[in-house]
């Protein structure tokens, strides 16, 4: 019923010519119907890849935006309407890189949140608790907190066109998958949550399992009841194995 999306986040990663190898390779992937696919590169290369994927299925998005929809006076910042211009459908919002490296708050967050949206992109938004949070038993209320962050501002319609990623930030990066067991559970929960404010948004909301996703471990997290698809790090720098992923989907 919840069509799979399975997306690549490139992060910091990648020179023209890697891209241009890298969109090679993943000219099967991309033609599959299996799953909705989607590619998060750095801005530098996202008019490359705008042209690249033409004729393609498969959707654009960018790893960050400003907090004004709007084009302005904002050094070095991307406007959401900007990245609509170049070619974006998507913005991946709320990366525990963004909010832990980078000190990113709930309340940008929802400010991002609001502004790609008002541009026309759908927010891809990431929750996910530390390992420390998790020893200490806070997962579940450390992802709805992230959650009900935006729930609170802009309501739960704000998700009718927008999905969610639930990434461990002890798993991102770490080779250290959750297991299926695991993230079923917070997703699950993240669904609990929605269907509070409308059974019929918890319903259609894809909510993407990421950290350490890989060809190796991806069938069994996707047959989870509440994993939609995966947003693959690491893996999605291998064309080979983000196409065994998509696949796998
Ligand atoms: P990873 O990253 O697949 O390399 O763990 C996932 C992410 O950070 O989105």
């Amino acid at each position: 019923m919840r069509r799979p999306l399975v997306a690549a986040n490139w992060k910091m990663h990648g020179t023209r010519e890697s891209v241009n190898a890298l969109l090679a390779g993943l000219f099967q992937p991309l033609s599959t119907d299996c799953a909705d696919i989607l590619l998060f590169p750095a801005y530098l290369h996202i008019g490359q890849v705008a042209k690249a994927l033409t004729g393609t299925t498969a959707a654009l998005g960018a790893q960050n935006c400003a907090e004004q929809a709007e084009e302005g006076a904002l050094t070095g910042e991307i406007a959401p309407c900007q990245l609509k211009d170049a070619g974006c459908h998507w913005v991946l919002l709320g990366h525990s890189e963004r909010r832990l490296q980078l000190g990113e708050t709930d309340a940008q967050i929802v400010r991002k949140f609001a502004a790609a949206q008002s541009a026309g992109l759908r927010p891809l938004l990431c929750v996910g608790e530390t390992q420390s949070q998790r020893e200490a038993g806070e997962t579940l209320k450390v992802v709805t907190q992230q959650l009900s962050a935006v729930i609170d501002v802009l309501g739960i319609d704000a998700f009718a066109q927008a999905a969610l990623a639930y990434e461990p930030v002890w798993a991102i990066g770490s080779g250290l998958s959750a297991s299926p067991e695991q993230a079923q559970e917070v997703h699950a929960a993240i669904r609990t949550q929605l269907a509070g404010y409308s059974a019929e948004i918890a319903k259609k909301v894809r909510i993407l399992y990421g950290g350490s996703v890989k060809a190796a471990n991806a069938a069994e997290l996707f047959a989870m009841q509440d994993i939609d698809g995966g947003l693959v790090g690491g893996a999605s720098l291998n064309a080979q194995e983000f196409g065994a992923i998509c696949r796998a989907a």
